[in-house]
């Protein structure tokens, strides 16, 4: 089993609820080491994400459009299984400041007794968008006014602005 997971293929897995500079950082490094890369959008049925899972797959999708090895897919469960059962061998993280690192370890160490043929691989984030989380634009589209867009384009691709301000605004 171990050895039918290939190593050149990538899992970048999150909520990407919406996503944002900091992931599309972490995809397009990411596409340009491994040979294929899968983004899976994790759909959690006890959660209400503020974007649903074809909205999120959408904005992901269209963001990918020019990289030909970064396919985007949803799924439910454990991420480790998805990761399995597209044959990949390496699920891919993107990595920001110390708090990350604590909860990303004790993450990569619970996948590690579930799935150890599965080795998970952790980008820094580049220094502009070490501050940059989903949660963090969401509240700057809900409480800024008319000048958000300009203050969003630091932080989002820019076909995300306007169905993220849309969300609160319409
Ligand atoms: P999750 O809910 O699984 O944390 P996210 O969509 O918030 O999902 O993040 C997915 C992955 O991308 C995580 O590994 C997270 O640390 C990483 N990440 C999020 N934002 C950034 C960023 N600005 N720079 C680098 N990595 C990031």
């Amino acid at each position: 089993m171990a050895n039918t997971l290939d190593p050149s293929h990538a899992v970048y897995v999150g909520s990407f609820d919406p996503p944002t500079l900091g992931h599309w950082d972490i995809i397009s490094r990411g596409a340009g080491i491994f040979d294929r890369l899968t983004v899976a959008i994790g759909v959690n049925p006890e959660k209400t994400p503020l974007f649903s899972s074809d909205e999120r797959l959408k904005l992901v999708s269209e963001l990918v459009v020019p990289l030909k090895n970064v396919e985007v897919l949803c799924f439910e469960g454990l991420a480790v299984d998805f990761v399995r059962e597209r044959g990949a061998a390496v699920m891919l993280r993107g990595m920001r400041t110390l708090t990350d690192i604590e909860s990303e370890f004790t993450l990569t160490l619970a996948n590690r007794s579930l799935a150890p043929e599965i080795e998970t691989v952790f980008l820094m984030a580049s220094e502009q968008y070490t501050s940059v989380s989903s949660s963090l634009i969401k509240q700057i589209a809900q409480m800024g006014q008319a000048g958000s867009a300009a203050q969003l384009v630091e932080f989002v691709p820019e076909s995300v602005i306007e169905p993220l301000l849309a969300k609160f605004h319409d």
